[in-house]
């Protein structure tokens, strides 16, 4: 089985040179999963600077779903890139903005008028949300869940559940932020089966005797959970939420950052549960690799915001724009909502393989091209971040990109450009055996 593998050496001589330079230059803060440096990447697979060729289950975490140097993509850069580069869209715009706002309004669940506004980060869009939202409504709080993750600066650590290592003395956050428990299925204490109507009861209790009704800008909400775990919420928990909001004049933002652009199978998690979000903010896909962010939300809502009041120097940026208008183009044409369950439907069975194999996988979950495994001490449901480690180091040792997530650091999520070769994606399964097979042993 593991003789069709060349047998590769990471980190090579020449990463591990290149990594002792990060060191001694790259603030300590910033970490990297693996010391292997990429020189060059297509489709699925990456190859470092000592030549080793690794498959990449992480798509620079959810990023490349277009896949690395996608043609049309690299095309679209070059000739933008050739055209303009800057000219700041608050001074003297330019039509790909407006056409990637079109894009989004139309993409976006809900058939009702829209509009959008770009920024550079996933943080950034989620700032943004929660500034409308507040502009709009007047009101100052903010929902989020446990084991949500929205981004490190100010707001979006103060939104973001875990605190090591997004929170830990990067304190005081922002405030008028409140916490409700997440609809985890298979951490509920009473049971999956009841875990959606519980888990909306707490929240209504949480909104109504800490904050009010009335004091709530929005609620945000991952529609499956990214960092936090891949936590796909009990069904009808998400429309419990979103009905409530409607009722009480709540904003309730989707963040789509992780999920969105055909990850999942469909344009938008938000779909599947047949939510229509008020506002939805995107990012990571959007653009294949070129950082982009957007924020898309009912007209009124959006437009409540006077003129001025949103924006930034290099929100909307002309050569990323027209990434990510080559990128929608792309997802449309080679029918990557349709990829996203293909992968699905190699991935899930080999994970469930694993799972019946091993008692320390507690369980397998996830949507489309967003799958994961939450892994536990045997026959318990007490996380095993350790076994995570040693399963993530043995893969990336054998050339497969895999990371991990979760609150308690013991899910291993597979996220692979939505275009990779079943091929790869069956290469990539054996690898995983292996390093179960080595770390379940030790
Ligand atoms: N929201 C979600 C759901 C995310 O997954 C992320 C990034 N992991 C962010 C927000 C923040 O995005 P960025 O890193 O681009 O700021």
């Amino acid at each position: 089985m593991t003789l069709t593998r060349s047998a590769i050496t990471v980190p090579g001589p020449r990463s591990t040179l290149l990594h002792q330079r990060k060191t001694a230059a790259v603030a300590a803060g910033v970490g990297t999963a693996l010391p292997v440096y990429v020189e060059r990447a297509e489709g699925a697979v990456l190859i470092d600077v000592d030549g080793n060729r690794l498959i990449d289950f992480g798509s620079g975490i959810a990023v490349t779903s277009v896949g690395h140097a996608a043609p049309r993509v690299v095309e679209a850069v070059r000739r933008q890139a050739a055209e303009f580069t800057h000219t700041c869209f608050m001074v003297t715009p330019y039509e790909e903005y407006v056409a990637v706002a079109e894009q989004l309004n139309d993409l976006t669940p809900g058939a009702h008028e829209k509009r959008s506004a770009l920024f550079n980060s996933g943080a950034e869009a989620v700032e943004n949300a929660v500034k409308v939202a507040r502009h709009h409504t007047g009101r100052p709080a903010v929902i989020a869940f446990d084991h949500a993750y929205h981004g490190r600066t100010n707001l979006t650590m103060a939104l973001t559940a875990k605190n090591m290592p997004y929170k830990h003395r990067f304190g005081p956050f922002a405030n008028e932020v409140y916490r409700a428990p997440m609809a985890y299925p298979y951490r509920w204490p009473t049971g999956p089966a009841v875990c959606a109507a519980e888990a909306f009861d707490q929240f209504v209790a949480l909104v109504r005797t800490q904050v009010g009704a009335e004091n709530t800008a929005a609620v945000i909400i991952e529609p499956i959970q990214g960092e936090g775990g891949f936590i796909v919420p009990a069904p009808g928990f998400l429309a419990r939420v979103a009905d409530w909001c409607d009722l009480h004049g709540i904003v309730l933002i989707a963040d789509e950052i992780q999920t969105g652009f055909c990850r999942t199978g469909d344009w938008f998690a938000s779909e599947f549960e047949g939510v229509v979000p008020d506002i939805v903010t995107t990012a990571k896909g959007i653009a294949g690799g070129l950082p982009l962010a957007g924020v898309t939300g009912r007209a009124d809502i959006m437009d409540s915001v006077h003129s001025g009041g949103l924006g930034g120097t290099y929100g909307g940026n002309p050569v990323a724009c027209a990434a990510a208008l080559a990128t929608i183009e792309t997802m449309w044409a080679e029918d990557l909502c349709g990829a996203a369950r293909r992968v699905e439907s190699v991935l899930r069975p080999g994970l469930t393989a694993l799972a019946g194999e091993y008692d320390a996988i507690g369980e397998v979950r996830g949507r489309g091209a967003m799958l994961a495994v939450e892994l536990v001490r045997g026959g318990t449901k007490e996380p095993d971040a350790d076994l995570a480690a040693r399963v993530s180091a043995f893969c990336h040792r054998a050339g497969l990109i895999t990371l991990t997530c979760g609150t308690y650091g013991n899910v291993l999520r597979f996220l692979p450009p939505l275009v990779i070769e079943d091929a790869l994606l069956h290469e990539g399964l054996e690898i995983l055996g292996d390093a179960f097979a080595a770390a379940v042993a030790r």
